[in-house]
């Protein structure tokens, strides 16, 4: 008989939302550590939208953005490619069985002993945005294919590049030149409209400059062959734009730039790539972090408040605050009693509201997660959810002060377990989430059908 240890991951199959899960953990009052849930039918619903929406763009996932094994795995099924800044990056991705083709070292800044440890492993798509970077690479890596990173408008971005990475369109002559004498194979062309990207009409405006560039490339003797689209697109449930917006504006762009047949109907040997982040795994993380302890104070102006010591602040999760401009907002999470009446706790009504600060768990001041906010009245042992936390949190996440990082507990609704045994990686999968292979299903009660639909036809493709 299997058995699983309920801690590591809750009832699979049986379970029907991230809040029952984290309920089950938390009615452990022994349980005092940050968790997030992750929910991996999210991370599947998002490729099929992906896929949808942008068919002639395969998508390069940036690993920088998430590393965690159930997302890399998950993705690495789905047949996308992978987009590293590192040896580190380079291997762990090579780690899970997915070859060095389908890897761009997009980092166009790049140490010599990595840009050699590329050569050896076969990674050869790499970007550049100065001359410096050609003379390192044609010494060091024999067969790189490169691809020129253009400086483009990221002004309406939450996190900007541009400052630090991209060629002027107007040097672009320059450094294909220097390429071309030091016999160079440059293939195409990057950019990165900026994270958290709010103006669909900069993508626009970026597949135009390199339009302008293929265009020119010929000149020094290059026929161009890659588009790369880099990163921008939006993860959350929410966001100003919407990710169906700037696909609309980029396939629009790229019918008109790039078009897949030329006059004479012959199919375009473009191939286009792109290099989302937060768009694949932003919403499906939810942290559950626990008040450890609580402090009531007054202000000068005998305004009173509370301040609350979360188990998670700025250099764990919430290191987003800083490092990635986000305002996070907590849901305080109640365990429901048995005299609540149904949907609601007692808890809800009666609560006072109170002018609220949330600090994180270390000894550092600077370790405050929000200030001012209004929440009901907590005690020390409740806990709060932040939603949509996938995105720039555990990945630059350190143990500062002995704080360890949250565990990752995974909500797998029987469906989304059947859809990605289907997927050539699931023993490793398996693996990630502690299941054995052939774990039967368990009917989840009420699961609602338009669920399986969303990710239903979902393509898994042999790992290589
Ligand atoms: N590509 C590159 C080169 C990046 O630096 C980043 C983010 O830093 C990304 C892609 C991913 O961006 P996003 O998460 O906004 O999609």
């Amino acid at each position: 008989m299997r058995t699983h240890s309920a801690d590591r991951h809750l009832p699979l199959g049986a379970t029907t939302s991230v809040e029952s899960i984290v309920a089950g953990i938390i009615q452990n009052p022994n349980h005092e550590t940050p968790f997030y849930v992750v929910d991996v039918q999210d991370i599947l619903k998002k490729h099929k939208t992906w896929s949808i929406n942008m068919p002639r763009v395969r998508p390069y996932y940036a690993v920088k953005c998430n590393s965690s094994p159930i997302v890399l795995e998950t993705l690495a099924s789905l047949g996308i490619g992978f987009d590293c800044a590192s040896k580190a990056e380079i291997d762990t991705i090579l780690g899970l069985g997915v070859s060095g083709d389908n890897i761009i070292y997009a980092n166009p800044c790049k140490t010599k002993a990595f840009v050699k440890h590329a050569f050896a492993v076969g990674v050869d798509l790499m970007t550049f945005d100065n001359e410096p970077e050609l003379y390192k690479i044609a010494q060091l890596h024999p067969n790189a294919k490169m691809v020129l990173r253009i400086k483009v408008d990221d002004s309406h971005a939450v996190c900007r590049f541009s400052a630090k990475f991209g060629a002027e369109v107007a040097d672009a002559p320059h450094l294909l030149s220097i390429a071309k004498q030091l016999n160079m194979n440059v293939v195409g062309v990057s950019f990165h409209v900026g994270s958290g990207c709010e103006d669909s009409s900069s993508y626009n405006k970026a597949i135009s400059d390199a339009r302008y560039i293929f265009d020119l490339a010929r000149e020094f003797g290059y026929e161009m062959h890659l588009l790369d689209l880099g990163g921008g697109w939006p993860g959350t449930s929410n966001p100003k734009v919407a990710f169906e917006e700037i696909a609309k504006v980029c396939s629009n762009a790229l019918d008109i730039y790039f078009p897949e047949e030329d006059e004479y109907g012959l199919k375009s040997s473009v191939t286009i790539i792109a290099e989302p982040g937060r768009y694949y795994v932003a919403s499906a993380f939810t942290l559950a972090t626990m008040v450890i302890a609580k402090r009531l104070v007054t202000d000068e102006n005998g305004q009173k408040g509370v301040m609350y010591y979360m188990n998670d602040g700025v250099y764990g999760s919430f290191n987003c605050t800083i490092f990635d401009h986000w305002i996070v907002e907590p849901t305080p999470f109640f365990l429901p009693s048995p005299e609540d009446e149904p949907g609601r706790t007692t808890t809800d009504n009666q609560r006072e509201p109170l002018l609220t600060t949330l600090w994180g768990p270390t000894c550092d001041s600077m370790d405050l997660i929000r200030k001012d906010i209004i929440l009901p009245e907590m005690q020390v042992g409740e806990w709060m959810l932040f939603k949509e936390m996938g995105a720039y949190t555990i990945a630059a996440a350190s143990t500062f002060n002995g704080f360890q990082l949250p565990e990752l507990k995974y909500h797998l609704p029987s469906h989304t377990l059947e859809a990605l045994q289907k997927s050539p990686s699931w023993p490793r999968l398996a693996q990630v989430i502690s299941l054995e292979e052939e774990m039967p299903f368990l009917d989840p009660p009420g699961e609602p059908l338009s669920a399986v639909d969303e990710i239903d036809h979902l393509e898994f493709i042999p790992i290589h």
